[in-house]
This record gives C-alpha cells, sequence and structure tokens, in this order.
C-alpha cells in the first residue's frame, strides 16, 4: 500500500520539505553543503510526486555511481513499494546513455545495438594502436605512443569534440592526433563497438539529428534529477537538455555542492549552478544549511578549512548535535607505522562493538592502501578496497612481481609468459604459444626453450633477466625491486598512459619497491619470525615473493567476509558515509597531491579534503607519516643511490594548519605518545634528530 503523503515528509526539516513538495514542473537547484540531506531530498522528492499521481516510468534519476543508483532504489522500495520502485529509471548518466544506444542504435548504424557494451580504456587504447600501425603514413610506434594519443582524444570527447570539429593543431604530434583521431572512430564503428565516452557522445549525436526520437523522450518524461550535480560535465549536461527538451517540457531538479567539486579535470565546472539557473527559468533554488551527518567540531573543521577556497559560492553549516565523537590528528615515524596505529584503532573499535561495515579508510592515491592491507591482514580484520583491486591484485603489481618471480626462478612459465608479454616487446602471441608447446613436449621450461632463440628481441629480454639477477646480488631485495621497476622500463610503459591511470600505476610500482625497502629493514631488523627465514636461510628474495602470495591469499579471502572495512580513495567516497573514518597520509605533496604529471589545483584538493572529513558520522582520525619508505629509500644499503624523490614525507599537510587549534583539544598525538602543543608539529618539519625526541 502506497504510505500516507505524511509519512514521506517525516523525517524532513522546514527547508528539505519545501524543496520536496515543489510544484512537480518547477525546475529546482538545492545548493547545499555536505550531509545536508540533499541525497534524502532527491529520494524524498521522487515518492512525492509519485504519491501525487506521477508515473514512475516518467521519472529519470542520475546518480553518481551505479551503488548509488541501487541504493536510492532500496530507499524507494521502502517508501513507495517494490512494484513502484521497479519502474523508475534510476542509473549514471553511463548507465542511460547505454540505454538508449541499445534502444535506438541501429539508426547510428549499429547491427546489433541490444548487445553492445562499452570497451575498457585498455580496450580503446589497443584499438588505437591498431590504428596507428595500419595507419597510411606510417608511424613509429616507439616515438608515438597510443596512449598519449588516446588521452588527447578523450580530452576532445569530453569537451564533446567529433573529429571534424577539432581545429587543425599547430604542434605536429597534436595534429597526428586529429588525424588519428577521425581514423579511430572510423575502425571502432567498423568494429561495431563503443567507447566509455560514446555513450553520452552517440546518444547526444542521435538526439541531435532525430528531434523525433527525443520528441519520444521528452513526451515521456517528466520529471529529471540529477544527485552530485557538482561534477557534471557539458556533454553530460547536454544528453540531460536533450531529454528534458532543455527543460521546456520536463521539471529538472538537480542537488549538489560546488564545494565537492572534485572532477574538474574531468571537464566539470564549479560555475555550473550559475549556468543551469540560468537556463532554466524560473528556477527554485534552495539552500540547506543543517548539517545531519557530522559532530560538530567535524563540521567546525570542516568549514573552516574549506572558507580558505577562494572561488566558492559560500555557505554555513551548522549542527544541532551535541554528542562528540573521536576527533583527533596523529604523527607517526612512517607510512607503515600510521597503518599499523590505524589497524590497532579500528581493531578496538570492532571489539567495542563497531561493524567493519560502520568503517572507512580514506587516502588521496591508491598506492597507500598497501601498508594498510598489509596492517590490517596481519590481524585479520575483514577489508575491501572499494571501487578497485587489492594492491597485489593490481596489474602493474602483478607485473614486477612477474620479474621478482623470474629472478628467484627463472623456470618459473607463469612468471615468464607475463614478464616477456609487458612491456611489449614485438614477440608476438603465436611465437610465445610455439614455445609453450615445444616447452610441454619437451617437458622443459620455457625459459629452456628459448635458450636457443637468436630473435635480437628474445635475446635482449635473456639479457634483462640476467641484469636483473646481477642487480639482485649487488643490490639486494630493494635494488632488485627497482631494477624490476625501472630497468625492466615497466615504469616508461605505464606513463604511456599519462592520464590517471598511468600515473596511478606507476606509484603502485613504487610502492611496492617502498614494500620491499620494509621487508629487507624488518628482516635485518628481526621483525620476521626466525622460523620463516629458516625455510630459505640467506634467501630475502624468495621469502619476499611467498610473503607477497600469502598477503595477496588473506586480501581476497578477507574481501569476500560479509561485513568488511572499506578503503578507498577519497575521489570513491562521495556521496557515502561511515560512523568511523581514517584520512591517512596527510602530508603535503601526498593530500594535496603534487603531481609531475599534472599542474595541482590547490582548490580541488582542498575540496578533496573537505569531502573526506565529511564522510563521518562520529569518529574522525587524521593523521600524516614523517617518512614514506618512498623507493625502499630508508633502507642504508641503498642510501647513496641517487632519488628524485628523497624529499618527500615528513611535512605535514597545510590543510592541516586550517584547522583552528583548539579543536585537537589535548593536542596532537605522536606515535602513541600523547600531546605535543599542536602549532609545532602541525606546522613544522619533523625530521632526523627533532624527531627522535618524541619517541
Ligand atoms: P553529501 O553532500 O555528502 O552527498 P547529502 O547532502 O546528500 O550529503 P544525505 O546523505 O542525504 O546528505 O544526508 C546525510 C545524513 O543525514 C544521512 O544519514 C541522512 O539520513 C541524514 N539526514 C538528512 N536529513 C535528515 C533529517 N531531516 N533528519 C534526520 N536525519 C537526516
Ligand atoms: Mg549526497
Amino acid at each position: 500500500a502506497a504510505p500516507a503523503e505524511a509519512d514521506l515528509l517525516i523525517g524532513l526539516n522546514a527547508a528539505q520539505e519545501e524543496a520536496v513538495v515543489l510544484p512537480l514542473d518547477a525546475h529546482a537547484v538545492i545548493l547545499a553543503g555536505a550531509g545536508t540531506g540533499k541525497t534524502r531530498v532527491l529520494t524524498h522528492r521522487i515518492a512525492w510526486a509519485i504519491e501525487q499521481g506521477m508515473d514512475p516510468a516518467s521519472i529519470v534519476a542520475v546518480t553518481f555511481t551505479n551503488k548509488a543508483a541501487s541504493e536510492m532504489r532500496e530507499r524507494l522500495r521502502a517508501l513507495v513499494g517494490d512494484a513502484v520502485a521497479q519502474n523508475l529509471r534510476l542509473g549514471t548518466f553511463h548507465s542511460l546513455g547505454l540505454k538508449v544506444l541499445r534502444r535506438y542504435g541501429h539508426i547510428l548504424g549499429f547491427r546489433n545495438p541490444e548487445r553492445l557494451s562499452p570497451m575498457d580504456q585498455d580496450e580503446s587504447v589497443a584499438l588505437l594502436r591498431r590504428v596507428m600501425k595500419a595507419y597510411d603514413a606510417g608511424i613509429d610506434l616507439k616515438i608515438e605512443k597510443p596512449r598519449d594519443h588516446y588521452g588527447l582524444i578523450g580530452h576532445w570527447k569530453d569537451k564533446g569534440l567529433e573529429p571534424q570539429q577539432v581545429r587543425p593543431q599547430k604542434e605536429a604530434s597534436r595534429e597526428l592526433t586529429r588525424h588519428l583521431y577521425a581514423a579511430y572512430e572510423k575502425e571502432k564503428f567498423a568494429s561495431q563497438t563503443v567507447d566509455f565516452a560514446d555513450l553520452i557522445l552517440l546518444s547526444n549525436r542521435l538526439f541531435r539529428t532525430r528531434e523525433d526520437i527525443a520528441k519520444t523522450f521528452q513526451k515521456k518524461l517528466r520529471m529529471i534529477l540529477v544527485d552530485e550535480f557538482q561534477d557534471t560535465n557539458p556533454i553530460q549536461l547536454e544528453f540531460i537538455h536533450h531529454l528534458s527538451n532543455t527543460g521546456k517540457s520536463v521539471s529538472t531538479f538537480v542537488v549538489g555542492d560546488d564545494d565537492q567539486s572534485i572532477y574538474g579535470w574531468r571537464g566539470a565546472d564549479a560555475d555550473i549552478f550559475q549556468t543551469f539557473m540560468n537556463h532554466h527559468q524560473p528556477c527554485e533554488l534552495v539552500r540547506l544549511e543543517e548539517n545531519y551527518r557530522c559532530t560538530s567540531v567535524v563540521l567546525d573543521a570542516a568549514n573552516a578549512v574549506i572558507q580558505h577556497n577562494e572561488t566558492r559560492i559560500g555557505k554555513n553549516l551548522w549542527t544541532q548535535r551535541q554528542d562528540v565523537g573521536p576527533f583527533g590528528l596523529s604523527v607517526y615515524a612512517d607510512g607503515d607505522r600510521e597503518a599499523d596505529a590505524v589497524a590497532e584503532q579500528i581493531g578496538t573499535a570492532l571489539q567495542q562493538g563497531a561493524s567493519p561495515k560502520e568503517i572507512a579508510i580514506l587516502y588521496r592515491v591508491n598506492a597507500m592502501s598497501r601498508p594498510l592491507e598489509k596492517a590490517l591482514i596481519v590481524r585479520s580484520i575483514p577489508y575491501k578496497v572499494f571501487g578497485g583491486l587489492n594492491f597485489y591484485q593490481r596489474r602493474e603489481v602483478k607485473d614486477a612481481m612477474a620479474y621478482l618471480r623470474l629472478t628467484a626462478d627463472p623456470r618459473d612459465d607463469a612468471a615468464f609468459m607475463r614478464a616477456i608479454a609487458v612491456p611489449r616487446r614485438g614477440i608476438g602471441a603465436k611465437t610465445i604459444e610455439g614455445w609453450q608447446t615445444a616447452a610441454r613436449a619437451r617437458g622443459a621450461s620455457v625459459f629452456d626453450v628459448v635458450q636457443g632463440e637468436t630473435k635480437p628481441a628474445v635475446a635482449a629480454f635473456l639479457h634483462l633477466l640476467n641484469d636483473l639477477r646481477v642487480a639482485y646480488r649487488d643490490a639486494g631485495l630493494v635494488g632488485l625491486a627497482k631494477a624490476c621497476v625501472f630497468t625492466t622500463k615497466l615504469d616508461e610503459f605505464y606513463i604511456e598512459t599519462a592520464k590517471e591511470r598511468g600515473e596511478e600505476c606507476v606509484e603502485n610500482l613504487r610502492e611496492l619497491i617502498s614494500t620491499a625497502g620494509v621487508f629487507h629493514h624488518r628482516l635485518r631488523t628481526g621483525g620476521i619470525a626466525q622460523e620463516s627465514i629458516a625455510h630459505h636461510p640467506g634467501d630475502p628474495l624468495s621469502e619476499f615473493i611467498t610473503e607477497a602470495v600469502m598477503d595477496s591469499d588473506a586480501a581476497v579471502h578477507l574481501s569476500k567476509k560479509a561485513e568488511t572495512v572499506s578503503l578507498m580513495t577519497v575521489h570513491k567516497a562521495k556521496g557515502l558515509e561511515f560512523p568511523h573514518v581514517f584520512v591517512v597520509g596527510l602530508e603535503e605533496g601526498e593530500f594535496p597531491k603534487i603531481s609531475p604529471f599534472r599542474e595541482s589545483n590547490i582548490e580541488e584538493e582542498r575540496r578533496l579534503f573537505y569531502v573526506a572529513m565529511t564522510r563521518s558520522k562520529y569518529q574522525l582520525q587524521m593523521s600524516y607519516a614523517l617518512s614514506r619508505w618512498k623507493f625502499g629509500r630508508e633502507d642504508t644499503e641503498m642510501a647513496g643511490i641517487d632519488d628524485a624523490h628523497s624529499g618527500e614525507g615528513g611535512v605535514s599537510s597545510r590543510f592541516l594548519s586550517e584547522i583552528p587549534s583548539h579543536l585537537f583539544g589535548d593536542g596532537i598525538m605522536v606515535g602513541d605518545k600523547k600531546s605535543l602543543p599542536s602549532p609545532v608539529a602541525i606546522n613544522g618539519r619533523l625530521r632526523g634528530s627533532d624527531a627522535g625526541d618524541w619517541w
């Protein structure tokens, strides 16, 4: 049975209710800070519209992730019942675009549109690589990297530029990209596939060229609602405009927070609210200021930080909550001790009755999950890397591990096959298969089989394996780990991706080197149980590999538990909330992230930090480390090796100094010892002997 009207309005404050019950044909912007109930208002607005007689099939709601969509559907089930919630069109921009293409793709020339599913980024790059190989004028693939070109093509696509709309480029390489873009589109169409950007781009093209189809949608739809509107980019906006007849016949209801705009690099623009209002006159503007998520100390801290941004619309968040949760900042000697302490605190929270799913650890970059995973594994605390893979399952980490395994045992066929394929060295799949067959026939390893090969590429590979063995002999485990990343040119291979993923891969590879550094250190200081060394006396490499395999297994096992602690990047945490939140790695350079690959946008980094802090419903623990084992550089044996990043770590994030120090009450924690006058530690650079005094 449909609930009474009043039920839908229970649990809404006056401003929220005002937004929910706006006339059903009104356009509205709900512009409000974190935790003020925007998503709740959006959900209740849908229920309200249905309650007022609107057909659920005429409502489209766009969320930022598929998970958010399914959560919203759950909420609505409770509010309006299963049968009704079933008919709603609820999903991400991409999932809605895919629906449009599957339905009408034949008009664009797709033969089996109902079976369309988008290629991921790797598949798209592979397609571009094929295009480049076949390119008439001839391209030297050693100089012109497919991923670079793909990056620029993606950028154009995000801006909604089709090949013929891109202007001739002054720079030769970019001009080549422009031509490749056209060829890529042609080849993609010939193979009857689409990439991710196409889901929206092609839908837009369809709507543009076939007004009748756009009209069909517009006639059916009455209301479009968008959550996290601040991160909508221009082509997504165009998509909404097509569906809504630019708001002439369909009501548009968007909710968002300019302070949480964190996808500037994807073309989203914080002015979007103003632009939207200009296009949808008359438009209601509702502001929500009461926050229901955070404790007052968290809110005070978050408000203080975000006030440092100059480009913001400006809001004032407050809460009625009187309860206080644990709130603190801690400094640790290194990233592993930080991870250990966080896991320890989580263990305590669990013992006190918290459920793992109420706990999240947030970090700026994915590579930071590694020490945290280790600390959780050691304590058998179930966890899951949300929206990503655990450290040892990441492709680039597996690649580097293959080289480590080959160094330990060249007759490890699985490792051989993986390593010879990345980075690509022009050895065809057929050739490699041939070796495998020969090896099987002779009962030998692939390594044995290729000894007789004369191909230069194979000789070079065998030479490389030898270099790795020499690196291990001369420079130990850490030296070998470095060689497995740099001498193999895995780093260059992944850096080719230039954009987001490439950078992340290299960070993970570096983290693997750090892992080797930590391992080596533990080995020397007796941190590793003697009986485990006894298996392989004097062979840290086998020990290291064994431990990696065991950790990887444990990670998979732990992630399958019904309830898990969530580890995730701040980007992934948007819109979510947890009673216990740990934000780690708050060092200058890490958060704000200073990247060698792209200009950093401090205001956007600050918005990210604001998102991170405001995920907390009760406890918020922030921390940073004085060193991060980058490149395993703390290993004294390696100290002489030059290291571009040796300055990293140790300086607390500028954002921490933006939090009024009185909020920290007793001061900050240094290690597990208490209390240091906070300004010193927060602003100071604590290194070497300075740091020594405190632990
Ligand atoms: P974000 O900006 O992070 O996406 P939001 O504005 O969408 O946040 P919600 O997630 O909708 O905020 O709400 C935050 C929390 O406050 C939720 O747990 C929600 O259930 C609760 N909440 C919202 N409004 C009220 C209310 N009027 N009374 C009690 N709790 C509320
Ligand atoms: Mg929300």
